[in-house]
């Protein structure tokens, strides 16, 4: 056994110097566990990089593809819904013997619908050509904002102003020779509640077989709309 006092001189160095000891490899530890995590931290981003970047040209392409299709549907359907539109109303008013005088009304409004399309058709060419090579997701959709991104989107405004006035024009020629037509536009917005009547829309959504909107719907969409 050593004696006792012998340890107890050396005790305290020894416990200073293993403290020391201590303190410097904990500092070490804790730099290295830095270092570690930082290198972790930097793979990590690294990989979700690398992944990026090999995903991404997929996820822009079918987001090209996504604005090209979304851009001709309003289209086609704006088209097609305008001539039906039109449609309907010319077979109505030929039914009152009104043939002659709505041939001028079809005819402007035939040049109208293709005109409309056409443009638009342009326009959605045009974003797909400019944006074929750009990398960058809001660059792509910038070339979109107008046409139908934005909530005041010109299409959808272009093509529902074309189908009212469409049914405005033909039921105000059949009120001119006494008949009547409500026109088949069910839209309830403002705008068509103003220029074709609560009643005439009303009679347009039964005719479609649509139930018929209540007054406190209309009433509810014109207080919104104040
Ligand atoms: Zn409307």
């Amino acid at each position: 056994m050593t004696p006792k006092g012998h340890f107890e001189i050396n005790w305290p160095l020894k416990q200073e110097k293993k403290k020391q000891y201590y303190v410097a490899n904990q500092t070490k530890l804790k730099e290295y566990q830095k270092k570690r995590y930082a290198k972790a931290l930097d793979e990590k981003d690294a990989y979700w990089d690398a992944k990026w970047k090999e995903e991404k040209p997929q996820f822009l392409k079918a987001w090209k593809e996504k604005k090209e299709a979304k851009g001709r549907d309003i289209n086609n359907t704006g088209m097609e819904f305008s001539k039906r539109n039109l449609q309907t109303g010319s077979k109505q008013l030929k039914s009152f013997g009104l043939e002659n005088d709505t041939k001028d009304i079809i005819k402007h409004f035939e040049g109208k619908i293709d005109e409309t399309y056409n443009n638009f058709k342009a326009k959605i060419d045009h974003a797909v050509n400019s944006s074929r090579d750009l990398d960058e997701f809001d660059k792509v959709d910038e070339f979109y904002d107008d046409l139908f991104n934005n909530k005041s989107s010109t299409m959808r405004t272009t093509w529902h102003d074309i189908q009212m006035s469409i049914n405005v024009e033909l039921i105000q020629t059949a009120r001119k020779f006494g008949k009547k037509y409500p026109g088949c536009m069910t839209c309830i917005c403002y705008k068509c509640q103003i220029a074709i009547g609560v009643k005439n829309i009303k009679k347009a959504n039964a005719n479609l077989g649509y139930s018929i909107p209540s007054n406190s719907r209309f009433e509810d969409h014109m207080r919104r709309k104040k």
